[in-house]
């Protein structure tokens, strides 16, 4: 019978321990045990559990009082199942390909790399592709992925490293370009993180996050169905408090932008169906071409002290 661990936890932003719950899931996560949870943590089941989220009352964060401890977040990560990622390649590479031109726009591309969670390498693709960095930092905890992460660098130096945390091989001041894509509303500790990474940046260095979107149209459409509020994000941004969060890391200059997601056709009428629970048979005639969407995703963009 073991619980989720940490119980009544303080805002990780600001460390406010007041606030409002916000948004609530019908059946009350707080009281499974971790056993219970984890068929739900991997997304398997067709209901879903998450545990409350909480408004911070002094910087508006919405984040989870109640939740898992970090071993019992090392447990349930290391048992995931193989990527279910059902998006076709081309379709993540296009949505990824625009992160980096908007990174591409707000720096220069000098020094070295580092990311976050860059699972098969999307982004170094096109990082060694159009800059000019020097080495490659990439701190990817799954192993599986790891030779194909290697592939993406075509050669450059790199080290690929597998503690998500741990950020001391890189020497401080180094870094061009920092980027974390889908990692920061994962983190217990985000504070941490950003600042760890602001050691990092070289002078005017880039920052480059992507997250959801809690203030969305799509948010406020879908409710607490909104597929973003689960068990694997104890906290979720809106553009004013991620940025408030990067400032409180110590990021000077930053701006928060709408993200676009490329999805083929024939993917989102497959979603929609399933959605609306039924299943549309695997041959049926349908477009492969990619629409661009804004799907409640958010692009913010940081700059280090020059
Ligand atoms: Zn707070």
């Amino acid at each position: 019978m073991t619980l989720p661990a940490l119980r009544d936890r303080a805002c990780p932003a600001c460390g406010a321990k007041t606030g409002k719950d916000e948004v609530a899931c019908p059946g009350d996560a707080g009281t499974m045990t971790v056993a219970q949870l984890r068929p739900y943590w991997h997304g398997l089941e067709k209901t879903k559990h998450f545990f409350p989220y909480r408004r911070c009352a002094d910087c508006a964060l919405l984040y989870n009082p109640v939740f898992f401890d970090d071993a019992q977040l090392a447990d349930l990560y290391a048992a995931m199942p193989p990527n279910m990622d059902m998006l076709p390649f081309s379709a993540v590479a296009d949505t990824q390909r625009g992160y980096f031109a908007a990174a591409a726009r707000s720096g220069p591309l000098s020094g070295d790399y580092l990311e976050i969670g860059p699972d098969i390498g999307h982004l170094v693709t096109e990082a060694v592709a159009h800059g000019g960095f020097g080495r490659f930092w990439l701190f990817e905890p799954n192993r599986a992925v790891h030779d194909q992460l290697k592939q993406a660098t075509g050669g450059k130096p790199a080290s690929i490293l597998t503690d998500m945390t741990d950020l001391s091989p890189v020497p401080d001041g180094s870094v061009g370009l920092a980027v974390l894509v889908h990692v920061l509303d994962h983190l217990l500790d985000p504070l941490t993180m950003l600042r760890t990474i602001g050691t990092k940046l070289k002078p005017g260095g880039t920052l480059l996050i992507v997250t959801h979107d809690e203030g969305s149209l799509l948010r406020r459409a879908l409710g607490r169905r909104w597929p973003p509020f689960c068990l694997q994000h104890p906290l979720l941004y809106n553009p004013g408090t991620i940025r408030r969060l990067v400032a409180r890391a110590g990021f000077p200059a930053i701006r928060v932008v709408p993200s676009t997601n490329y999805f083929p056709i024939d993917f989102l009428v497959r979603q929609g169906a399933q959605a609306a629970g039924f299943t549309l048979p695997g041959r049926l005639p349908l477009p492969r071409r990619a629409i661009a969407l804004r799907l409640g995703n958010m692009l913010t963009i940081a700059q280090a002290a020059a």
